[in-house]
């Protein structure tokens, strides 16, 4: 239901959990973040509210300065924990958080499976993680896998998603996106509220879009991979 991610020089956690509950009121059953230190990616997460579930499985604790977050409303699959998101790919070497609904998802289930990628939940999420895991497998490229997995999902959604190098890359269909500038770093969101204590400075990126996002700066694409460029803009101050 919100999505957030951050690349920065800051623990990702305090920002996630921070920014996770500044966007409470749109509503959620589970929460999870998963953040990359050390070349490895690490989840946690739960049934229930923000604080409960960072209080009861200590989502602060997790070492990085990048990571992913999430607030899950259910729509396939029960609400538990193999289904909250972050959904690992079944190698492990990338996360991702979705918000939104993937229409063919069995469809590419199937297809996966017969190429020995295994699944977890009962999600239509984590088909993305497990589709650019096997375009990654392929192109060991991150941009060449958003380009190629965005291609092939049917439905609505923004997910972002941590690689195993460190990248933060995300893509938007039909589902907000928002971009924050900041001092400390980058924030990908639904909702500027997730980013708004840390920075007012933001990207918009367009539908049918992809971000990537490293220590070296961001680039936008369109789904053909053309690069496409953007203004930094003022968020208004009502916020
Ligand atoms: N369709 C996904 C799920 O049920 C994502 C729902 C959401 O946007 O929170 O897990």
């Amino acid at each position: 239901c919100s999505i957030i991610g951050y690349l920065g020089d800051i623990s990702a956690t305090k920002i996630l959990v921070s920014g996770l509950k500044r966007m409470e009121y749109r509503g959620y059953d589970s929460v999870g973040v998963a953040t990359f230190a050390d070349s490895q990616i690490r989840v946690k997460k739960g049934v229930g509210k923000v604080e409960q579930v960072n209080t009861k499985s200590n989502l602060h604790t997790l070492p990085g300065n990048i990571g992913i977050g999430h607030t899950r409303w259910a729509t396939h699959g029960g609400v538990n924990e193999a289904n909250a998101h972050p959904h690992l790919s079944s190698p492990g070497e990338i996360a991702i958080v979705h918000n939104g609904i993937i229409d063919n998802y069995k469809e590419l289930k199937e297809i996966l499976q017969t190429r020995k990628y295994f699944f977890k939940s009962e999600t239509d999420s984590e088909i993305i993680a497990n589709l650019l895991q096997y375009h990654f497998d392929a192109t060991q490229d991150v941009k060449r896998s958003m380009i190629k997995t965005v291609n092939e999902l049917k439905g609505d959604y923004s997910f972002v998603a941590v690689f195993s190098d460190g990248t933060l890359a995300a893509a938007r269909f039909h589902e907000p996106l928002i971009v924050g500038v900041g001092k400390n770093g980058y924030f990908i969101s639904s909702d500027v509220l997730g980013f708004i204590e840390h920075t007012d400075e933001a990207i918009y990126p367009d539908n049918g879009e992809i971000v990537i996002i490293n220590f070296d700066g961001i680039e936008l694409f369109d789904f053909t991979g053309s690069p496409v460029m953007h203004q930094v803009t003022k968020i208004s101050k009502e916020f």
